[in-house]
C-alpha cells in the first residue's frame, strides 16, 4: 500500500480498483473529484447516486467533466461538508488541490513509462507523502488504490530499465569481444602482423578487384637467410625477438596502403597494391637494406649477434592467371636470390623466359 496500511474493509481495494477501470474506460481524468464520484458508485454506498449514473451508462450517453461535478455537488460535497470543519475544510481542499496536481503529474509519468523511471519514482514518494493528509476515506482508498498501480507499474519499469541497460551492456561487450576475437584470428601471434589467414583474404580481395578494373598489384616474398644456423648458435627465444625485429623493420619500411604478413616462420609477403614491377623491386630493396643495417643484439646480455640479412622475391600479378601462379613466380625469384648469394632481391623479371 502506498501509505502503508491495508484497506480498511474488505472490498474497498476491489471499489477502487473497479473505479479506476470505469475511468479509464469513460476517459475521465484522475482527479479526486472524478475519483470521488466513481469510487462511490462502485462501493456500491449510494443507491441514489449509481441509479443515476447507471441511466447515462445504459444509454452509452457520453459523461461530461460538468456531469461528473453535478454527481459530485448532489451526492458528494454536502457528505463531505458534514464531515468537515472549516478548518479542515481547507486543508482538505488544499490537500486536494496538490493531490489533483500531483496526479496529473504521476499520470503524464504513467503514460511516458519507460522514459524515466527515476523521475517517476520521485514523483511517486512525494505524492505518497501528500495523500496522507487527505481527510475523506473514500478519496484516499481510491488514491491508494492508484498509488498502488503506480508503484507496480513505477517497480516493472525500473525493472525494464535496469534489464535493457544490462542488455544492451552485454551486446557491447560481446561485440568487443567479437571484434577482438576477429582480430586475433587475422593477427599473428609473434609479430603482431597479419597472419597467412589474413593474407589470403588480403590477396583475393585485390585480385578480385583488379579483375573488374585494371591496375598493377605487385607481390613480395621474404626469407631470412640462414636461420637455422641463428637459432642454432643463439637458441629458439632469441630466434623468435629477431623474427620479431624483422615484422618490425618490414611494416616500418612500407607504406600505410601496403600490407606486411607472417607467410610462415621466418617467412614474410608484402602486398604492394597500385604499384609496377620496377617500383616494388625497388620498394622490396629498401627492405632488403633497412634490415640489413640493424645490428642485432642479445637484450638479456648486450651480446652482439650480428646483422641479419634477408632474400626477397618479387612478381606483378598478371589480370586473369591464379592467385597460386603469381605466388609461384614470387617464390621463384626469392629461391633465385638464394642461389645467387642471399642479401638481395630478384624479381620474376630475372627468370629465365619460358
Ligand atoms: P636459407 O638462407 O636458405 O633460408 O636458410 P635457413 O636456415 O633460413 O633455411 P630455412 O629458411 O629453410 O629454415 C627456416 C628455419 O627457421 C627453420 C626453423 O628453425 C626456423 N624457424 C621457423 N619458424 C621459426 C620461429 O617461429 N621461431 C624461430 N626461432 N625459428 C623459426
Ligand atoms: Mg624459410
Ligand atoms: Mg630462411
Amino acid at each position: 500500500m502506498a501509505n502503508g496500511q491495508q484497506p480498511a474493509f474488505p472490498g474497498e481495494q476491489q471499489a477502487a480498483d473497479a473505479a479506476i477501470r470505469l475511468m479509464h474506460t469513460l476517459g475521465l481524468k484522475p482527479e479526486p473529484l472524478n475519483y470521488a464520484v466513481w469510487y462511490t458508485y462502485s462501493a456500491g454506498e449510494r443507491l441514489d447516486l449509481k441509479a443515476e449514473l447507471d441511466v447515462y451508462l445504459k444509454a452509452r450517453k457520453p459523461i461530461s467533466p460538468a456531469i461528473n461535478e453535478q454527481i459530485f455537488a448532489k451526492y458528494i460535497a454536502d457528505a463531505l461538508a458534514a464531515v468537515a470543519d472549516s478548518a479542515s475544510r481547507q486543508k482538505l481542499d488544499d490537500a486536494n488541490d496538490r493531490l489533483a496536481k500531483t496526479l496529473n503529474a504521476v499520470m503524464g509519468l504513467v503514460a511516458a513509462a519507460g522514459k524515466s523511471g527515476d523521475a517517476f519514482g520521485q514523483a511517486l514518494t512525494k505524492f505518497k507523502s501528500e495523500i496522507t493528509v487527505v481527510a475523506d476515506p473514500r478519496i484516499e482508498a481510491a488514491i491508494t488504490a492508484m498509488a498502488s498501480e503506480a508503484e507496480k507499474m513505477a517497480a516493472l519499469n525500473t525493472k525494464l530499465s535496469s534489464e535493457l541497460a544490462g542488455a544492451s551492456q552485454d551486446i557491447a561487450s560481446l561485440k568487443n569481444d567479437l571484434d577482438t576475437i576477429r582480430q586475433e584470428a587475422y593477427t599473428d601471434g609473434l609479430t603482431g602482423v597479419a597472419n597467412r589467414k589474413a593474407f589470403n583474404k588480403r590477396i583475393d580481395e585485390l585480385t578480385s578487384a583488379m579483375r573488374a578494373k585494371s591496375g598493377h598489384l605487385c607481390l613480395l616474398l621474404t626469407d631470412i637467410d640462414h636461420f637455422k644456423k641463428f637459432n642454432d648458435t643463439y637458441g629458439h627465444l632469441v630466434g623468435d625477438r629477431v623474427i620479431k625485429t624483422v615484422a618490425k623493420t618490414l611494416a616500418r619500411s612500407v607504406r600505410d596502403q601496403d600490407f606486411v604478413a607472417r607467410y610462415g616462420g621466418e617467412e614474410f609477403a608484402v602486398l604492394f597494391p597500385a604499384t609496377r614491377l620496377t617500383n616494388a623491386v625497388a620498394a622490396a630493396d629498401k627492405i632488403r637494406a633497412a634490415v640489413c643495417a640493424r645490428e642485432m643484439q642479445n637484450r638479456d646480455n648486450w651480446q652482439n649477434l650480428g646483422r641479419i640479412t634477408v632474400s626477397v622475391g618479387v612478381a606483378e600479378f598478371a589480370i586473369g592467371e591464379k592467385i597460386d601462379d603469381l605466388i609461384a613466380r614470387a617464390d621463384t625469384a626469392l629461391y633465385l636470390a638464394k642461389q645467387t648469394g642471399r642479401n638481395r632481391v630478384c624479381s620474376q623479371a630475372d627468370l629465365p623466359k619460358r
